[in-house]
């Protein structure tokens, strides 16, 4: 793929989250176990109470056996820190892997070759350093003696550093135990992931390494930040989501001091409303550039104040009112580019004086698409000819149907101020995974929008 190696050709600075997935392959056996050890009665009773976090095991019981019984995937903080030798003692993890947009992302660029891939995360404990790929290209930053040296990080871990272990509990429909006397059928497969949120993990750059900022920004062409979802509104130290919100504009503007490159921000859903509103208003008008789902638009839009687009956004999917949430995004956080993918298709919204025409956009979308059903078909991309996987898989069979849609949106809509352009997606029919699929698109889609405009002298 031509573009592809033109952004191969990139040097890439990526931070801040990375964690380790553990993954268990639940069967009927080990949910059985675990409701015999606490009595079905107070399990029961826990999930009436429905925890929204977990700190204590019979907490993760009951919310467990919940998304089996529905076969709803969820996502459950846990905010106890000692329960990790608990769940340590009960579970064997059958696979554990990198996980964390910032941690995902490097692997990736990583193993496609990239010239350069700088990543940083502020905790970099033994075994998150070994979730990296060994590879020449990837570094990590460190500052020695008051210099700035890079390492790859595997040799760049420091003991004692605390670690994010996010539990994934993966489910398969069919599955049986029983509650009591009540007899449950798993109905749907799906996953239960326990998220750690513990005081520890925080979302910032260390101040050793922020003096160095500039002279990082000037090295590469683009940066991909992510993992303000993981801010909390409070710490035990008395600091506070706004707090770390002005390190992070600090850092973005540190990046861009000598040269303005360009900065992506990957959005992954604040459940917390204030939070949402505050890492958008704070750092939305920053970046150049933006990537987030359909779900993610819509819950944007409701902290903007555009409750009922957003509820449309969220009953209806219709394409006709992600373009016009869009373009409300792009004016009110004057952001250069906005990339929103949906299972069915992947869109640009840029203002007309975009330096790429509206043909290149597309073909930056198909490689972030053709991306993520190679990763889809594979579990992972482990190197360059692995993307030819990618280009095998079809387009889904709404295709044509999104495509027409669009058409009509853009009839309708306003757009002339703008550039909208949207791509159907390929989708692969049964993925080996689909952990990180929307953090390959986005890197996918942000790094080769950047080989175009360098492409143009933009850059
Ligand atoms: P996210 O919601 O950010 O995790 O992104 C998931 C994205 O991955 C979707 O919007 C799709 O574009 C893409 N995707 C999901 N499932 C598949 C699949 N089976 N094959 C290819 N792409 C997929």
């Amino acid at each position: 793929m031509e573009l592809l190696d033109k952004a191969r050709e990139l040097a890439i600075y990526t931070a801040y989250n990375t964690n380790v997935d553990a993954i268990v392959y639940l069967d009927g056996k080990t949910v059985q176990k675990l409701i015999d050890e606490f009595g079905a009665e107070a399990v029961r009773r826990k999930m009436d109470e429905y925890p929204r976090q977990i700190e204590e095991p019979i907490d993760f019981v009951a919310r467990l056996v919940h998304a089996l019984k529905t076969g709803k995937p969820m996502a459950v903080p846990l905010v106890n820190e000692e329960l990790h030798s608990w769940f340590d003692s009960r579970f064997k993890y059958d696979v554990e892997r990198m996980g964390g947009q910032a941690g995902i992302i490097a692997n990736l660029l990583a193993n496609l070759d990239f010239r350069k891939v700088l990543v940083y995360t502020p905790h970099l404990a033994k075994k998150q350093a070994e979730m990296f790929v060994p590879r020449p290209n990837l570094f990590y930053p460190v500052v020695e003696d008051g210099r700035l040296v890079f390492k790859h990080p595997r040799e760049a871990y420091r003991e004692g550093d605390p670690i994010k272990v996010n539990r994934i509990f993966e489910f398969r429909a069919g599955r049986t135990f029983k509650l009591g006397e009540e007899r449950i059928e798993v109905p749907f497969s799906g996953r239960f992931i326990v998220s750690a949120r513990f005081d520890s993990i925080r979302i910032y750059t260390e101040e050793s390494l922020k003096k160095f900022l500039p002279i990082i920004g000037e090295t590469v062409d683009g940066a991909i930040l992510s993992g303000y979802q993981g801010i909390k509104l409070r710490y035990s130290d008395g600091k506070d989501a706004n707090y770390y919100l002005k390190q992070a504009k600090e850092d973005i503007m540190l990046l861009k001091r000598h040269r303005n490159l360009k900065v992506h921000l990957e959005f992954a859903s604040i459940q917390n409303r204030e939070l949402r509103k505050k890492v958008i208003y704070n750092l939305f008008p920053l970046v150049d550039s933006v990537g987030m789902d359909e779900s993610e638009i819509a819950h944007v839009l409701n902290a903007l104040g555009y409750p009922k687009l957003s509820e449309r956004i969220f009953t209806y999917n219709r394409i006709e009112d992600t373009v016009l949430g869009g373009k409300i995004l792009i004016d009110e956080m004057n952001l250069e580019v906005l990339q929103i993918h949906t299972i069915y298709y992947i869109m640009y919204i840029t203002h007309a004086d975009n330096p790429l025409s509206e043909e290149e956009l597309r073909k930056s979308l198909e490689m972030a698409t053709t991306l993520a059903a190679a990763r889809a078909s594979l579990g992972d991309i482990r190197s360059p000819e692995d993307v030819k996987v990618g280009m095998k898989v079809s387009y889904n069979e709404r295709g044509e149907y999104v495509k027409l849609r669009f058409e009509e949106a853009k009839r309708r809509l306003r757009t002339r101020e703008y550039k909208v352009v949207i791509i159907p997606t390929r989708l692969v029919k049964n993925p080996v995974s689909t952990v990180g699929l929307g953090d390959t698109i986005s890197a996918g889609a942000f790094t080769s929008y950047l080989a175009m405009l360098k492409e143009k002298g933009e850059l």
